[in-house]
């Protein structure tokens, strides 16, 4: 349909009944334009990490089925808070929980994975002449029980409809104006992006940038989608993520991320033998705990140590895991520390050009900034710093790879040919 819109509205865009009046304004005027108009809404305001505080209190550890019943309330409150809006303002509209609108997952409670949606509910809707207002983050397992979609799903949400409605844009409104090549409030040079494409976008979510659930960014490349983040509280242009691969505007390094909510484990003197590596992380995996970046060392006295990144939330399941295998496997212990962060710069660029790790660690160096690990692949490099030096190299590679206001032409990396490595 191509006068359909998907339009997301996050937390802060919603978070009390003036901003949800404003939301209804900016709704009805593309109803206005002729648009037919589904709109998916987070929690208002910080309601989500509200409720999981309130369960917090009752136990250490819920369930995760009862969890997703209740934040799944969050959004639920918000749908019908709109739909109202929108009437007040003469507008017809009608609310859907994940469920209504049979939004099918699979998988666990929480993290669950959508898999399919049926249209005719909401199709039957637009028909009718109303905006279609969908709870995000939530959906229904086959057998009846609500999930939820991982942190931040409302996004997946938008996406998701955006690609069964076959809508030619999502429209990601939030606090923001737009995707940065990093954080301002870290950079006050930074410049927002007026596109990207959505392999960097992939990679710069899922390094840190918050602007938009990882998730969503997978599902809008394989489904084809394009995503439009722009501010709910201004009226500008936002940031379009493109779907290719190649670079834009022929540069080399896009944006420089930073996450601070990983840790660095440890597992001590493993043996160095084959297998080992395996049944370690094969029970990390059956745990469902994301591992991100593993490194060994050499080892010279047929022992190693293995380290690894998970985000902090899992630290404590992790060492669960992992700690009564000492034995077993024939470790000496495990350690975990959660004072890291991991900074890493995201360009497509880097894939047809040298000299990128060199200026990245040059540039950490000369903030004397350690260190500790280091990953890449095709579009990004991480390194793993002391958290309390994090800022100062974002700062440092920001300038490094001139992504500021002041950003000059030439470009310190030469470029080569592709399929080279990088240096
Ligand atoms: N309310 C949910 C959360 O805070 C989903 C979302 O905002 O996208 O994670
Ligand atoms: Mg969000």
């Amino acid at each position: 349909m191509t006068n359909l819109v998907v339009q997301k509205y996050g937390g802060t865009s919603v978070a009390d009944p003036q901003k949800i009046m404003s939301v209804a304004n900016r709704v009805m005027k593309r109803v206005r334009k002729g648009s037919q108009v589904v709109v998916v809404v987070s929690a208002l305001g910080d309601t989500t990490d509200r409720l999981l505080e309130l369960a917090a209190e009752i136990t250490d550890s819920p369930s995760e089925r009862e969890l997703a019943v209740l934040m799944s309330t969050g959004e639920q409150i918000s749908v019908a808070l709109l739909a109202m809006a929108i009437e007040k303002l003469g507008g017809s509209a009608i609310s859907f929980t994940g469920m209504q609108v049979g939004i099918r997952t699979q998988g666990s409670h929480t993290r669950a994975r959508i898999q399919e949606i049926s249209t005719s509910t909401v199709l039957k809707a637009l028909k009718a002449g109303k905006v279609v207002i969908v709870a995000g983050f939530q959906g229904v397992d086959t057998e009846l029980n609500v999930t939820t979609l991982g942190r931040g799903g409302s996004d997946l949400t938008a996406v998701a409809m955006a690609a069964v409605l076959k809508a030619p844009v999502c429209e990601i409104y939030t606090d923001v104006d737009g995707v940065y090549t990093a954080d301002p409030r870290i950079c006050p040079d930074a410049r927002k992006l007026d596109a990207i494409s959505s392999d960097e976008m992939f990679e710069m979510a899922s390094l840190g940038s918050q602007v938009l659930q990882t998730r969503s960014v997978e599902l809008a490349k394989k489904a084809g989608v394009e995503i439009h983040v722009r501010s709910s509280f201004l009226d500008k242009e936002g940031t379009v993520i493109v779907n290719q691969a190649d670079a834009l505007e022929g540069v080399v390094v896009t944006g420089v991320t930073c996450n601070k909510n990983e840790a660095k484990v440890s597992v001590l003197d493993v043996p160095d033998r084959p297998g080992i590596a395996a049944k370690l992380f094969k029970m990390l995996g059956a745990a469902e705990i994301n591992v991100d970046m593993i490194i060994q060392n050499i080892s010279r006295t047929g022992h190693t140590d293995i380290t690894f990144t998970v985000p902090q939330e899992d630290v404590k399941r992790t060492l669960e895991v992992v700690e009564p295998e000492a034995k077993k496997i024939g470790f000496a212990g495990v350690q975990a520390d959660k004072n890291v962060a991991k900074v890493s710069v995201v360009g497509a660029g880097m894939r047809s050009s040298a000299g990128v790790a060199a200026t990245m660690f040059e540039a950490l160096a000369k903030a004397k900034v350690n260190i500790e690990m280091i990953s890449t692949s095709e579009i990004k490099i991480s390194c793993v710093v002391r958290q309390e030096k994090a800022d100062k190299a974002v700062k440092a590679l920001h300038d490094a790879f001139q992504l500021g206001k002041k950003r000059q032409t030439s470009s310190k990396v030469s470029k080569k040919k592709p399929s080279g490595k990088r240096s």
